[in-house]
Order: C-alpha cells, then sequence, then structure tokens
C-alpha cells in the first residue's frame, strides 16, 4: 500500500475515532435528557386528566344530588337548591334544569338565557353522564358542559376546570409547552397555556414535538403534553456544555493516541529506519595506541543508538538486525558526516592520527562504497591516508572478488583496511592473502587467554606470527590487564586498545583526550609517553 494513502487512512480513522467520544456522550445525555422529559410530560398528562376528571365527577355528585329534589316547577326552593350545589362546589359555575325539548326550565342564577347553546354531549362509558364543550367560545380556556339525565330529568352543569393553568409546567418549560385536554373525536375541549384561537394541532411551535398522552378510562376524554425537541436540549445545556468539552478534550486524546500507537514502530526494522531518520546513532571512539611508543595512534568508531528517551542501545542490540533489513550502508554513512562534522578539524592538525570504521559485508559487494567514503572525506580536513576500514572476519563475504576489487579501491585512495576479529570466522589465511589487507585485528577472545597463570597464548601467538608473514600491521582488541599489555608488548604487537586504556568515549571526551595527549602544536613530534598517562587516566 502506498504510503500516502496508508497515512490518509490512518488520519482518518485517528479523526473517527477521535470523534466518537463527543458523540457517544452526546447521544447518551441526549437520551437520557430526552427519557427524563418523557417521564415528566407523562406525569404532567396524567396530571391534567385527573383534573379533570375529578372537577367532573364534583360536578356529577353534585347534579345527582340535587336531581332527587327537583320538581316540575322552578320556584325559588328550586333554584335555591340548584345554587347552594353550586356553592358547594369549586369549579361548577352554574347549573340548568332543562325540560323536555331542551329549554331552560329552571338555573342557579338568575341568568336571561332561554337555551343551552348546541352542544355535542360525548356519554361517559358508564351512567347517566354526557360531557360536551361550547365551540363557540373559543379561548382556549374549558367550559364544559355536563348533562345528567335520568331518562326523566335533564340537568346540565357549566363547569371550568383550570387546567390551563402553568403552574404545573417547570418554569423552562412554560414558553413552548403545550397541554392539551380534548375529546376522543379530537375536539379540544381545553389548552395549557390558554390561547386564544389555538389551532390545537401543536404546529403552531414548528420542529419536532416530544408528546406524551394519556386516555381517560371513565370520561370519553384524554389529556397530551408536546414539548419541543429543542426545549429539551436547551434545559441539559450545562450538562451539554461539559459535554461539549469533555468530549473535545478526549477526542484530542483519542487521536494523539490513535496516531501515536499506529506510528509506533511495529518491528525493529521500522525502529531502525526511524532512528536513521530522527538522527539517533551516534559515534563514539576506542581510543587505539602504539604499545611499543605509548603514542596515542588513533580510535576505533564504535556505534551506539542514542534513543529520543535518552537511552542508549549498544550495536550488538541492532547491528545484525541494520544488515538484513538493508539499512546498513545508509547508516555507515550517516555515522561516517557526522564523525568528520565532530573531529575534522582536530584531525587535520594531527595527520598522523587514525580513524577506523568498521563496514559491513554489503560495502564490500557495493562498488559505491569507494566513490560514498571519497565524497564524504573529500572536504573537511580529514586525509584519506588517516582512514581505516575493518572487515570483520566473523561472518563471510559472499563475494571475495568484488570485495577484492572494493578494497583495492580504497587502498588506491590512500585507506588502510584491517582484517577484524581476526581468528573467530571464515576467511582466516585466504582472506589476508587473497584480500590485500594491512592490517589484523586479534579478537578480544584471544586476547582473554592471556592471563597471569598462563605462560603463553598459542593462538595470540599464531595470529601474531601470521600477521607479521604478510606485512601487516598488528592490533589487539579489548585488552584489559597489565599482563596482557605487556605479553603483547613482548611479542612485538604494533597496538592495542582495550579497558585498560580508555572505554569508547563520546565525540567531546575523545577530542578532550587527543588535545591533551597530542597537543596541536607538538602534534607531528610528540615526545609525552601517551599510553602512561592514558592507563592513569582510565584507572
Ligand atoms: P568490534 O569491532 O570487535 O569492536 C570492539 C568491541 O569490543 C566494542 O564493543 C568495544 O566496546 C569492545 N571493547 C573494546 N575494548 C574492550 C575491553 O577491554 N573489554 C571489553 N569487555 N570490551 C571491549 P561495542 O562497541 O559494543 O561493539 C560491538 C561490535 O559491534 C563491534 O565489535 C563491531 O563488530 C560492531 N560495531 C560497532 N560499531 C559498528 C559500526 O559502526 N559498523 C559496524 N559494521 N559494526 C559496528
Ligand atoms: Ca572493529
Ligand atoms: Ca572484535
Amino acid at each position: 500500500m502506498p504510503r500516502s494513502l496508508t497515512n490518509g487512512m490512518l488520519i482518518l480513522l485517528a479523526l473517527i475515532v477521535a470523534a466518537s467520544p463527543l458523540l457517544i456522550m452526546r447521544w447518551v445525555v441526549n437520551a437520557h435528557a430526552a427519557a427524563q422529559a418523557q417521564t415528566m410530560l407523562d406525569n404532567l398528562s396524567r396530571r391534567i386528566l385527573q383534573h379533570a376528571e375529578s372537577t367532573v365527577a364534583e360536578a356529577a355528585d353534585a347534579l345527582a344530588s340535587v336531581a332527587p329534589r327537583l320538581n316540575d316547577s322552578c320556584g325559588p326552593d328550586v333554584r335555591e337548591r340548584l345554587s347552594t350545589a353550586v356553592a358547594e362546589t369549586t369549579n361548577v359555575r352554574s347549573m340548568f334544569a332543562l325540560a323536555a325539548d331542551g329549554s331552560i326550565r329552571c338555573a342557579s342564577s338568575e341568568i336571561p338565557l332561554h337555551a343551552l347553546p348546541n352542544i355535542t354531549y360525548r356519554p361517559a362509558r358508564h351512567g347517566p353522564l354526557a360531557i360536551g364543550v361550547d365551540k363557540t367560545v373559543d379561548t382556549g380556556r374549558a367550559t364544559l358542559y355536563l348533562r345528567w339525565s335520568d331518562g326523566e330529568r335533564v340537568l346540565v352543569a357549566v363547569l371550568a376546570p383550570d387546567v390551563h393553568r402553568l403552574d404545573i409546567v417547570p418554569t423552562d418549560w412554560q414558553e413552548t409547552a403545550i397541554g392539551l385536554l380534548s375529546f376522543h373525536d379530537g375536539t379540544i375541549a381545553a389548552s395549557i397555556p390558554a390561547r386564544q384561537s389555538f389551532a390545537g394541532n401543536g404546529s403552531a411551535l414548528g420542529g419536532r414535538l416530544f408528546t406524551a398522552e394519556t386516555v381517560s378510562e371513565s370520561l370519553p376524554l384524554r389529556a397530551a403534553m408536546s414539548l419541543p425537541y429543542e426545549t429539551i436540549w436547551a434545559s441539559r445545556c450545562s450538562l451539554g456544555l461539559f459535554v461539549e468539552v469533555a468530549g473535545g478534550i478526549m477526542g484530542v486524546a483519542f487521536f494523539a493516541l490513535v496516531l501515536n500507537a499506529a506510528r509506533r514502530p511495529r518491528t525493529v526494522e521500522d525502529a531502525l529506519q526511524r532512528g536513521l531518520r530522527r538522527d539517533e546513532f551516534v559515534p563514539f571512539y576506542q581510543p587505539v595506541f602504539n604499545i611499543q611508543s605509548g603514542k596515542l595512534v588513533g580510535c576505533e568508531v564504535l556505534i551506539r543508538w542514542r534513543r529520543k528517551d535518552g537511552q542508549m542501545i549498544p550495536p550488538g542490540a541492532f547491528i545484525q538486525q541494520a544488515e538484513e533489513s538493508g539499512i546498513a550502508v545508509e547508516m555507515t554513512s550517516q555515522l561516517m558526516r557526522k564523525v568528520r562534522d565532530e573531529v575534522a578539524p582536530y584531525y587535520a592538525e594531527r595527520p598522523h592520527l587514525k580513524l577506523a570504521f568498521n563496514l559491513f559485508a554489503d560495502h564490500f559487494s557495493d562498488l559505491s562504497t569507494e566513490d560514498d567514503i571519497r565524497e564524504t572525506f573529500r572536504t573537511g580536513g580529514i586525509r584519506y591516508t588517516q582512514l581505516v576500514f575493518e572487515v570483520t572476519e566473523r561472518y563471510p563475504l559472499p563475494n571475495l572478488n568484488r570485495a577484492k576489487v572494493a578494497i583495492s579501491g580504497l587502498q588506491s585512495l590512500g585507506c588502510r583496511v584491517a582484517l577484524d576479529d581476526a581468528g573467530t570466522g571464515h576467511g582466516g589465511l585466504a582472506y589476508l592473502q587473497k584480500l590485500g589487507m594491512d592490517q589484523i585485528k586479534i579478537d578480544k577472545l584471544f586476547v582473554d587467554t592471556i592471563t597471569a597463570s598462563s605462560a603463553s597464548s598459542p593462538i595470540v601467538d599464531s595470529l601474531i606470527a601470521l600477521g607479521r608473514s604478510l606485512g601487516m600491521e598488528i592490533v589487539a582488541e579489548g585488552v584489559e590487564t597489565t599482563e596482557q599489555l605487556t605479553y603483547l608488548k613482548s611479542r612485538g604487537v604494533d597496538c592495542a586498545q582495550g579497558f585498560l586504556f580508555a572505554k569508547p568515549l563520546p565525540g567531546a571526551a575523545y577530542i578532550k583526550l587527543v588535545e591533551s595527549l597530542l597537543p596541536a602544536r607538538h602534534a607531528a613530534v610528540a615526545e609525552a609517553d601517551d599510553l602512561d598517562d592514558a592507563i592513569r587516566r582510565a584507572a
């Protein structure tokens, strides 16, 4: 998959993950607000209906109580009875006894009415009651007509259940909530709040409405409460702000987490590639001394991986993977440039000081190695004659002929080539003869066999003899004790490096050592014994 596409998809994925906390939290808060609103609307519609039912029940009781005591006349005693019954209720405004033709026979008050308005009465489920509303007075206020009849007598009570009162609705809903008390056929009996000519279908408010409805079991009435969604969202405003802020913060955190997790290298190769891009590979310098003269003759450059978190990783942990993942050559080029930039001025002033680099097998099958090295050290002041390139015997070189060409190329520049880890591996004598090396480095493995108790070390001796017979310079690695130094010196070994003298040093420490052991003005003709000095320092 192309890298740009992978990155695009990665960012898309990170954005989706980042948006999810906000969306989920919004959804949860909205669902919670909606559930709460639904419960409140249910309660409100139930209260409206209960209020209407109890008002009607009160009126029905009043009608039932006066009915048996009515006679056909409409004298003062009958009117008195009617008005007393009205006075004893809270919501009944007036009461009428009707004649068989519907005309008013007797009224609780002396109102100049001959007939009641034309009302459609809907019967209650049981009993002698029917109920209607006067649609000619559309104020939104309930003026209900309750008709009681036992077949002979007909009584009507006019009542006004106070269902339009707003105080049952929470304050922040009062602007937009709508309550409706209506008959089963849809005719509106009353509304909350009371509105002049209220259309009665909620469309006056626009938008989507939340609605709850309660249906009466005894009367042909139902009550409904509606609230626009916007009011519900607004009512969870403070929580909503919290959700937006918290969701936003979590989103940013999720975004960073996903990107970070996805960009974290999955393999050692990925990590090495990234280390290379971030310039995390740094040179350390292990001083090399001429043990016959005691002079500092240069150093071996040893790579370290300094991670972003400051951790320092030794080459044993990554060198092989670097080679296998094909970044070895680029890694070495980067290292050489860093070394050049760091030590060139000090090397320019000290033409005999050597700088040894470890190369990979790939360097000897790749014919651009010579060009690369020429180009790197063309500027800066380090002479090609100051460079030593080490090729390890530990792993086989795939193509000896090519390696020979590469080595000759380097030698023709004036560089020297050393056989590293001599005696440990595959090449042996064939390498030395065929490849025409200038130097042999005896591995620490063999130097370790020189102990205080052993009189001689046959392998070290034979390697020295081999090197000498081929006219090569001999360098011993990993010298840790004075016994080893004495032994190597007595066998005529030219140079050595090891913890006895110095560990691999960071650039600044190595430069300090160079400056103190080889002051620039004396560099060419230094007289002091650097080796003794170095041993004193290392101790
Ligand atoms: P090497 O080329 O044999 O390097 C010598 C190793 O021995 C270094 O280990 C050095 O720190 C260690 N050493 C030197 N003197 C003593 C001593 O007295 N006692 C002990 N115990 N150790 C001593 P280091 O730096 O860990 O490097 C390990 C290996 O990694 C090197 O072995 C070399 O093969 C490889 N390496 C290091 N840097 C590079 C590089 O830039 N390129 C390549 N191709 N290989 C490298
Ligand atoms: Ca080496
Ligand atoms: Ca070695």
